[in-house]
C-alpha cells in the first residue's frame, strides 16, 4: 500500500527583496516534502499602479541564492516563476531557472500561449499550466497541447480556481468538476492544486488542500512568505513557512493502492457504471418521446415551449425529489438541462423539415 506523496511547490507570491527571498527559501529547503520553489517575478495586476514584480533584478537574486545554497551544501530546489512573454522566457533561461508557469490570464489567450510556447521550444524547462479564469477545460487543455507541440515533455496543470459570479466564499471558485474533467481527458497530466489562489484567505487553505488530495490530485502549490501580513501581493492568503509545515502535517494522505479498498471500489464503481448506463438509456428514450411530441405539437399548431406544463412538471419532480431526499437545487438543475435539450430536439424536428414551414410560422412561441 502506497500513501499519496503529493508534490509540494511553495514560495512567495512575489519576490520582494533579497532578504525576503533568502529567509523564505532557507526555511523551505529543510522541509523534505517541498520539491520546488515558486516565486513571482512579473506580476499580472488587474489594474495598473500596483506592485508589478521586480523582473530581472529578482532573477539575479534567485540565481545568487541558488549558488549560495549550493556552496553551503544545501539540497538544491528548482525555482519557478510566471512567464507571459518570449522576453520573460529568454531572461529566465539566462538566469538558470528550471521551471516556469503560464499564468491564468495567459492561458485564456491562445495567441499568447502560441507565442510563449514557441519561445519555450528546445528548452528543458518544467512547465506548469494554470487554468484560465473561465471554467473552460478546452482552453486549459489547449495550452497544455501547445506545450507538447513544441516538444516540452515535463508539463503539469495547476488548478487555481475560476472567476464565477457566485464565488461561494472563495477568491476563485474551485469548480472541482473542471479539473476532474481535465483528468478524464488527459489522464497522464499531473494536476497540482493551488489552494492559495482558490481560497484567497489563510483560514480556508487546509480544507481546500485536503479536498485536492481526497480527489486524488497530485500536488499543491502554496504561497509562503516570511511575514504574510506585510506581503506586497496576496497578503491575506500567504502563510509562514511554519504555517506550511503545520498544514502539511495535518494533511491526511490517502492510500493509492490498497487491495481491500481497490476491490470494494471496483465493485461500487461497477454499480455506478450500471446505473449510468440505465440513466443514459432512459435519457435517450425520453428524448425519443420528445421527438414524437414535436410532431403532435406541429400538427396541432402548438408552441414548443408550454410554460404551464413546464411549471407543473418541475413542481412534481421537486416534490418527488424531496420524498427521495434529493437536494432540490440539484434536481432542479438536472431537469432544467433535460427540458432545455427536449426543447432543442423539438425545435430541430420542426426546422428539420419534418413539419411544414407553414406550421413553424404559426407556432407563436418557441423558446
Ligand atoms: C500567481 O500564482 O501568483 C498568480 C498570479 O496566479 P494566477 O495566474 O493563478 O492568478
Ligand atoms: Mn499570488
Amino acid at each position: 500500500m502506497d500513501a499519496q506523496k503529493p508534490l509540494i511547490i511553495a514560495g512567495p507570491c512575489s519576490v520582494e527583496s533579497r532578504e525576503q527571498l533568502r529567509t523564505v527559501v532557507s526555511a523551505l529547503v529543510p522541509m523534505p516534502q517541498v520539491s520546488m520553489v515558486r516565486c513571482g517575478v512579473w506580476k499580472p495586476r488587474t489594474r495598473p499602479g500596483g506592485f508589478e514584480g521586480l523582473g530581472e533584478k529578482a532573477l539575479g537574486w534567485i540565481a545568487d541564492l541558488s549558488q549560495e545554497l549550493k556552496n553551503e551544501g544545501c539540497r538544491s530546489l528548482p525555482f519557478a516563476c510566471e512567464v507571459a512573454t518570449p522576453q520573460h522566457v529568454e531572461q529566465v533561461m539566462r538566469y538558470g531557472l528550471k521551471a516556469v508557469w503560464i499564468g491564468a490570464r495567459t492561458t485564456a489567450n491562445p495567441f499568447m500561449v502560441q507565442e510563449l510556447t514557441e519561445s519555450l521550444r528546445g528548452t528543458d524547462l518544467t512547465v506548469l499550466v494554470k487554468n484560465a479564469p473561465s471554467p473552460d477545460v478546452r482552453l486549459w487543455m489547449g495550452a497544455i497541447e501547445r506545450c507538447w507541440q513544441v516538444g516540452l515533455t515535463d508539463v503539469m496543470a495547476v488548478h487555481r480556481g475560476f472567476d464565477v459570479l457566485k464565488n461561494g466564499g472563495y477568491r476563485n471558485h474551485p469548480l472541482w468538476e473542471v479539473p476532474i474533467e481535465l483528468r478524464r481527458i488527459l489522464p497522464e497530466v499531473p494536476i497540482v492544486t493551488d489552494p492559495s489562489h482558490i481560497a484567497g484567505r489563510r483560514e480556508l487553505l487546509q480544507e481546500v488542500s485536503q479536498w485536492a488530495l481526497d480527489l486524488g490530485f497530485d500536488g499543491l502549490m502554496v504561497e509562503v512568505h516570511p511575514c504574510p501580513e506585510e506581503a506586497l501581493t496576496d497578503c491575506r492568503q500567504q502563510i509562514t513557512p511554519s504555517g506550511l509545515q503545520e498544514l502539511l502535517d495535518r494533511l491526511v494522505l490517502r492510500q493509492t493502492d490498497s487491495n481491500v479498498a481497490d476491490r470494494e471500489l471496483r465493485l461500487l464503481r461497477s454499480q455506478i457504471d450500471r446505473i449510468d448506463d440505465q440513466l443514459l438509456r432512459l435519457l435517450a428514450s425520453r428524448l425519443e418521446v420528445s421527438g414524437e411530441i414535436a410532431r403532435v405539437k406541429a400538427q396541432g399548431n402548438l408552441a414548443v415551449f408550454q410554460p404551464k406544463r413546464w411549471d407543473s412538471l418541475l413542481q412534481q419532480r421537486l416534490a418527488m425529489a424531496s420524498e427521495l431526499q434529493l437536494a432540490s437545487e440539484f434536481v432542479k438543475e438536472v431537469f432544467e438541462k433535460i427540458h432545455a435539450e427536449s426543447v432543442r430536439v423539438q425545435q430541430e424536428r420542426l426546422s428539420g423539415g419534418e413539419v411544414s414551414a407553414d406550421s413553424l410560422d404559426r407556432t407563436d412561441k418557441i423558446t
